[in-house]
């Protein structure tokens, strides 16, 4: 405890002064506002940490991350005048690592909007809406949720799918994966009867790499993703927040949508 506290400190000392000479340079072009009112656990770098098995929101592609959360992250970074360094970090690592505010600033990974995060940490505006799936291989028989009565669900550790399917799915047995991508193996090799999970993961999945693979239910949870911010960084808050809603402004948001997503 106290060496974090320490640690903190001298970061947060650090960064002071590094926003100081960033501010000095003039390189800011909304130093008007309060929002440059921030600290980095890496001066001049955004550091953010994302579980890079999410697609079409996040995703490793030869080692390196792409994906709608990964362009807007950019966007964000380049409009705060940073350097943006993407971690890949385990799912349900994310929120708990940004509470503590000292492996990275911020947290992307089609996370949703929930009170009970909001508890640990901050979130940004929100910047997609989304809602929740149920997939099954195509030749199971299975077409509705309530034949999946005390069956082997896979979800990701961590997230509202795997939430939504315990307490919806009667007697399910929910296996609980590290990575998104895994519970789609998992289906296929029969070692789950469905997977739960938001519903364009599941549809870009089925897309790319499970054709035998089908949505059998699409629930409207009204899920809505936000990005992780530290609750001691609501300058850093504001200033996402800024960059959010300058990119909606002036097409930026638009353009970075339409190459993800067929239709808005
Ligand atoms: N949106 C879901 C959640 O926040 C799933 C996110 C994910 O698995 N990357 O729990």
């Amino acid at each position: 405890m106290k060496f974090k506290k320490v640690a903190a400190l001298l970061a947060s000392g650090v960064l002071v002064a590094s926003l100081g000479l960033v501010g000095c340079s003039g390189g800011s072009s909304n130093s008007q506002s309060a929002s440059s009112d921030y600290t980095l656990v890496n001066p001049g770098t955004l550091t953010v940490i994302s579980s890079e098995d999410f697609p079409p929101f996040e995703n490793l592609e030869n080692g390196e991350g792409v994906g709608f959360d990964i362009d807007i992250i950019n966007e964000v970074g380049n409009r705060l005048g940073l350097q943006v360094d993407i971690q890949n970090y385990s799912f349900d690592g994310i929120v708990p690592a940004i509470a503590a505010n000292s492996t990275a600033d911020l947290g992307i990974s089609g996370i949703t909007i929930t009170p009970e995060r909001e508890d640990q940490i901050l979130f940004s505006d929100p910047y997609f809406d989304s809602n929740q799936a149920i997939v099954v291989m195509k030749n199971s028989g299975i077409t509705d949720v309530s034949q999946l009565k005390g069956a082997t669900i896979a979800a990701q550790s961590g997230s509202t799918g795997s939430d939504w399917a315990k307490e919806n799915i009667e007697n399910a047995n929910v296996v609980d994966y590290q990575e998104a991508t895994a519970c789609f193996a998992a289906l296929q090799a029969g070692q789950a009867q469905a997977v739960s999970i938001d519903l364009p993961v599941a549809a870009q999945n089925i897309k790319t790499g499970y054709s035998d693979a089908t949505i059998i239910q699409e629930t409207p949870t009204g899920e809505q993703y936000g990005i992780v911010i530290s609750k001691d960084n609501p300058g850093l808050q504001a200033a996402v927040n800024q960059a959010l809603s300058d990119m909606k402004a002036d097409g930026t948001y638009d353009q970075i949508y339409s190459k993800w997503f067929e239709t808005k």
